[in-house]
């Protein structure tokens, strides 16, 4: 009786604080002006890291990875210094990086970052690179002032990876473009080059005459994973066998630009591009090679009669939430924003989505909101939670995906 007293005040307490993180997040605050003009960004050295004495070595010779520095503080316990690209930037401290040793051991490892940047990313760990599971080993030990993420973990002979997130480097999402079917081109078609000389892909799916175009985006931030994950599920229920996805597709374009920052998640970037600068604050001034790419292409695409209805641009954050243009300005389908939000909660039983209007006036800074300003698009930015669970965000992305083509094809008709 008494345990079982426990284990409901324990059940309640944990309820109590899920609810009150839920009710606490307020998203971000409204964008302000900051320069883009480009910066010098801090060149990682990649190798492995030999000066951990002879048993145990770390790697980060692989795209996306970020590794700074190994300091052996004893014989199982080392701190891994994790720096970002430049400053000032965002809290959103990406680490991934390979470990290995001569005999079975467990070892543990301590995340040291810059002065007052906190730990956001709890490691996930995968033995080829491909799969991954999210580590129960991780724990905050109070050091001095702070408290530093200590991660305990196995390690042999075989590699052992850890990262912040699962990787999706450019590589994995041309794989993933190569094998989707119903689009119109290959994963190797683009809007341009990085200034790394990576291609920014671009694919569409659907009716290529047709003059009621969509745009779908991704990765302006680089660590943002699970946002592409949803970026995923709703692109693949848009090219689906499905009788609703066959007759979207007759009626509709949509654009598929899932990876508009291929130098800063192949450079295991916190934020920036390799330019050094966070590309969602430059749609205004547009002094980086990627943001000028997305408007030459839009530019060459939408004119004429063509209308770019509709736009998501997934990202990820602390949780779920859609930041909209204020309710009050009017786009090209007024009112379809709230109606597909409210679709999609009644569409995942016991889901309430946090949604913030971030957009009133010019200047733009961010895609979505240049996007309504340009072409009156039904924009919005799409964000998943760092912990969201995967199968969730599959779920969400698929209601999401059916909800808007159900919905975009009875606007459509009057
Ligand atoms: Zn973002």
């Amino acid at each position: 009786m008494k345990r079982k007293l426990f284990f409901s005040t324990v059940v309640l307490f944990a309820l109590a604080a899920n609810a009150q993180v839920k009710s606490t997040f307020k998203g971000q605050d409204p964008i302000t002006a900051v320069s883009t003009v480009t910066r010098p960004v801090q060149k990682q050295w990649k190798g492995v890291f030999d000066k951990t004495g002879d048993e145990v070595f770390f790697g980060n010779n692989f795209a996306g990875a970020r590794l700074n520095g190994v300091v052996k503080i004893d014989e199982t316990t080392f701190s891994v210094l994790i720096t970002p690209e430049n400053t000032p930037i965002n809290g959103s401290p990406w680490y991934a990086f390979k470990v290995w040793s001569k005999t079975n051991k467990e070892i543990k490892i301590r995340f040291d970052y810059p002065q007052n940047v906190k730990h956001r990313y709890n490691a996930k760990i995968s033995n080829d690179g491909k799969k991954w599971e999210a580590s129960q080993n991780g724990t905050f030990v109070k050091r001095e002032k702070d408290s530093n993420y200590v991660l305990t973990v196995k390690v042999s002979k075989d590699t052992t990876w850890i990262a912040a997130q699962e990787l999706k480097t450019s590589k994995d999402i041309k794989e993933w473009i190569s094998a989707l079917k119903n689009k119109n081109n290959t994963a190797e078609t683009s809007i341009g080059l990085t200034a790394e000389g990576r291609k920014i892909p671009v694919f569409s799916i659907g009716n290529t005459s047709s003059k009621n175009k969509i745009l779908i985006s991704g990765r302006n931030h680089p660590p943002e994973v699970t946002g592409h994950y949803a970026l995923e599920a709703f692109i693949e229920s848009l090219t689906a066998d499905t009788p609703l996805a066959k007759k979207f597709r007759k009626k509709f374009e949509v654009y598929v630009i899932p990876l508009l920052n291929p130098d800063g998640v192949d450079g295991g970037f916190w934020r920036h591009n390799s330019g050094g600068i966070d590309l969602n604050r430059d749609y205004n001034d547009f002094n980086q090679p990627e943001t000028k790419a997305v408007r030459d292409f839009l530019k060459n695409e939408i004119k004429g009669e063509n209308k770019l209805l509709f736009s998501i641009d997934f990202h990820s954050t602390h949780d779920d939430i859609y930041y909209t243009v204020d309710p009050e300005l009017k786009g090209n389908i007024p009112g379809f924003v709230p109606n597909w939000l409210n679709k999609v909660k009644d569409g995942i039983p016991g889901y309430t989505p946090h949604v913030k209007p971030l957009y009133f006036k010019p200047p733009t800074f961010t895609l979505f909101s240049y996007l309504f300003e340009t072409y009156k698009t039904e924009a919005l930015v799409f964000e998943i939670g760092d912990s969201t669970p995967k199968d969730f965000i599959k779920k969400k992305g698929e209601v999401s995906g059916e909800e808007f083509m159900k919905l975009i094809l009875e606007s459509s008709k009057n």
